[in-house]
């Protein structure tokens, strides 16, 4: 097993900053999601073009671990880890386990969450139950088995995401989220599946708004489902209850049907932007800070510690970059332009 630099006062550790990560909006920052590889397994055809692979490098894990601690050291509360498909990294539970005993500035656990697509979960729910980690978000956009490996372009690949998500119930992870991309022409009609599917798995469904963020050029405004058609399709299965937010930056308007059965989320970047209470923060697979999925640049955070950078400079870098986080994306307006990676290179 890989051993990683023991946590406690690090050398150059940061002295906790009484006044946390704030924009020049007023907006704090409290989330933060780590790309931990932009390589995956899957080739789905609104993410990935099929010919592309890896672009970026994954660093050590020693270092995202570092780099998240100043992080931390800030403010941050919770962190996603995402890739890439984040369970390519075998140290992943490594990773969570150095993780979960980091503290908010609050003595908190952080809210460790992950995303993955779920094609390796089956073997890897427990370790991962096991290293710290007590929720999960998997990404799934069909719940039919042939329209599945259509999507994903790997055969076999509906029944292994359902295999992992069984597992990861079964592993006691909770709450297991299941997250699906809704494309015009693609997959819409699986709206109502997707309802049946939380109430018989025990899952919460998240449909979310296509965003510009493809390899390809596929997005138009026209290719987005939007919040509205996706409460309406449901609302024809059996009456919708709407649910209260989880908390003030909750990106997902929520609801149940009438008999308490199932849950779904809807979140809706394109139609209903929610910019304005944005608390996010990313982290890229080479150690690039983005202050949006839709930023045209990158902040270089890794080279300030390759360069022996200490952690008050990481600090100063990170807050100097969150700062000039935009105040809003601009998707569907007239000059938008692509931003400068897209998603798998990011991290969902
Ligand atoms: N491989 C992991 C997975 O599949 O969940 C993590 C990375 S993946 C890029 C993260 C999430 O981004 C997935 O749920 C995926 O469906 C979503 N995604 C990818 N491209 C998107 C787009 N253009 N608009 C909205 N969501 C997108």
């Amino acid at each position: 097993m890989a051993t990683y630099p023991a946590l406690g006062p690090h050398p150059h550790a940061a002295a906790p900053s009484r006044e946390r990560l704030t924009d020049r909006h007023g907006r704090r920052m409290t989330d933060l999601r780590i790309s931990i590889t932009d390589r995956c397994n899957y080739k789905c055809v609104y993410c990935r073009t099929g010919n592309e692979g890896a672009v970026y490098a994954d660093l050590p894990i020693a270092d995202y671990l570092r780099m998240a601690r100043v992080f931390v050291s800030l403010g941050i509360e919770k962190i996603r880890l995402t890739g890439g498909e984040p369970l390519l990294r075998r140290e992943l539970p490594e990773l969570l386990r150095e993780l979960s005993v980091l503290r908010t500035l609050d003595g908190m656990p952080l809210d460790l969450a992950l995303t993955t697509n779920g094609h390796l979960l089956e073997e890897m729910a427990e370790p991962l139950r096991a290293a710290g980690l007590t929720r999960i978000t998997v990404s799934m956009d069909a719940v039919d088995a042939d329209k599945f490996a259509r999507i994903t372009r790997v055969p076999g690949s509906y029944q292994r995401v359902l295999n992992g998500i069984r597992a990861a119930k079964r592993a006691g992870l909770d709450p297991v989220k299941v997250n699906c991309v809704l494309l015009r022409g693609f997959n819409e009609d699986q709206i109502v599946e997707f309802a049946r599917f939380s109430r018989d798995e025990g899952v919460i469904v998240r449909f979310i708004e296509f965003m510009p963020l493809e390899e390809d050029r596929l997005w138009t405004p026209a290719s987005v489902v939007s919040l509205r058609e996706i409460t309406t399709a449901l609302s024809s299965f059996r009456p919708l209850v709407p649910l209260a937010p989880n908390a003030a930056s909750e990106t997902a308007v929520r609801y149940t049907f009438d008999d308490g059965l199932g849950e779904m989320g809807i979140i809706a970047p394109v139609t209903q932007a929610f910019c304005g209470h944005c608390s996010r923060v990313r982290l890229t697979s080479d150690g690039k800070i983005r202050t949006c999925l839709f930023s045209q640049s990158d902040h270089d955070l890794y080279g300030v510690l390759q360069r022996g950078g200490s952690d008050d400079d990481l600090a100063a870098f990170i807050r100097r970059t969150v700062d000039q986080k935009e105040a809003r994306h601009h998707i569907g307006e007239p000059g938008f332009l692509k931003p400068s990676r897209s998603m798998v290179h990011i991290g969902g």
